[in-house]
């Protein structure tokens, strides 16, 4: 367990700024997923974590001393790749011993040890398995517990369940946060799945261009996105183009809303959650925590009903506006709207954030 600091770290490849002055701070115990498109430099920030790439700038800290320069296998850090890198011709228990075997544990230790982490992995009769006899979530726990074997100071994943179908990825999220949390271990996980990362994380890295967008807790993200960027980037918004009128007031294609901290003036870009919206029928008032009068008017143009939840698609004066319900809170309890209904889109302020366009 351990307390990781980065400062300013850069790391470039010929013109390309992989990592963009990245500082970071992780309590001990946290569980951190670094989450952001293909090429946002999450993998190489990671690698720089584990000694794997030299930064160009900046430092990285564990538990106060300076761990810059130090080699990767004088780390003590636990890691897993997408690709598990494990051992194809040595046994499971093999595999979770070799970093005990390389540090001298005696045979009865490393015995010992590969038992208590199958167990941990759930995997408690597997030892003598070859690994081509494994499924693929066996043998990404066989890499987690390999990971483990040595105690190790951080725990680094890089997209580890990426191969798996998502059932299986589900669950050993599930399972990989619960072990996480027992053993108490600081944790850095690369991902692009954003469901992944607000699963498993305290806090959640969102990264873009090889620069840190923000830093929080998966809800404070998902309610509170410091950007359109992350606004757009984790889970489905609405993101509506309008202009600030003047005492928090922004006209929208099809209507006026009143949003208390916008800006006074010019083109802003309103992000609205899907299941923050309320659809009324056209001739309905406004009872959604908006001013009298505010909402948007539109037509019915699409609607998605998969049992668990409805999605209607509003075209509102040409912009198209999504609003998600559960099935009995859609259209007054009754049946969802039909295509080429007039509804009137109630706009809460509370679930709306509004950035300069
Ligand atoms: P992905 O999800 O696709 O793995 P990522 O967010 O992990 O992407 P990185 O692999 O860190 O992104 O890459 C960040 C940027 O640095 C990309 O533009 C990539 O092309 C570049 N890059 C990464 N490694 C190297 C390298 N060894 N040589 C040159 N460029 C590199």
């Amino acid at each position: 367990m351990s307390q990781l600091e980065l400062r300013s770290l850069v790391k470039r490849f010929g013109a390309t700024a992989a990592v963009d002055e990245v500082s970071l701070s992780v309590p001990e115990g946290e569980f951190v997923c670094l989450l952001g498109p293909s090429g946002c430099g999450k993998t190489t920030l990671l690698r720089l974590v584990a000694g794997l790439e030299e930064p160009d700038s900046g430092s990285l800290l564990l538990d106060g001393t300076d761990i810059t320069g130090l080699p990767a296998h004088r780390r003590g850090f636990g890691m897993v790749f997408q690709s598990l890198a494990l051992f194809p011709h040595m046994t499971v228990a093999q595999n979770i011993a070799y970093a005990l075997s390389i540090r001298g544990a005696s045979k009865a230790d490393q015995r010992r040890r590969v038992e208590e982490l199958l167990r941990l992995v759930q995997l408690p009769d597997l030892a003598g398995r070859q690994l081509g006899q494994l499924s693929g979530g066996q043998r990404q726990r066989v890499a987690i517990a390999r990971a483990l074997a040595v105690d190790p100071r951080l725990f680094l994943l890089d997209e580890p369940m990426s191969a798996l179908d998502a059932k299986l990825r589900e669950a050993l999220q599930l399972e990989l946060r619960l072990l996480q949390r027992r053993l108490g271990v600081t944790t850095l996980l690369v991902t692009h799945d954003q469901l992944e990362a607000m699963t498993m994380a305290d806090r959640i890295v969102v990264m873009d261009g090889g620069r840190v967008q923000q830093v929080g807790s998966p809800l404070e993200i998902y309610r509170r996105p410091a950007s359109v960027f992350v606004a757009d980037f984790i889970g489905a918004s609405n993101l509506l183009e309008g202009r600030a009128r003047g005492e928090g007031r922004i006209e929208l294609p099809g209507g006026t809303i009143t949003v208390p901290d916008a800006p006074a003036s010019g083109a802003v870009t309103l992000c609205v959650r899907p299941e923050s919206l309320r659809l009324v029928a056209a001739d309905k008032g406004a009872e959604n925590g908006g001013a009298a009068g505010d909402g948007l008017s539109g037509e019915v143009v699409f609607v998605r009903d998969v049992g668990q939840t409805v999605e209607t698609h509003v075209d509102c004066a040409g912009q198209r506006v999504i609003a998600v319900a559960v099935p009995d809170s859609v259209s007054d309890g009754g049946a969802p709207f039909a295509q080429g209904a007039a509804v009137r889109v109630e706009v809460p302020a509370a679930g709306c954030r509004v950035f300069p366009a």
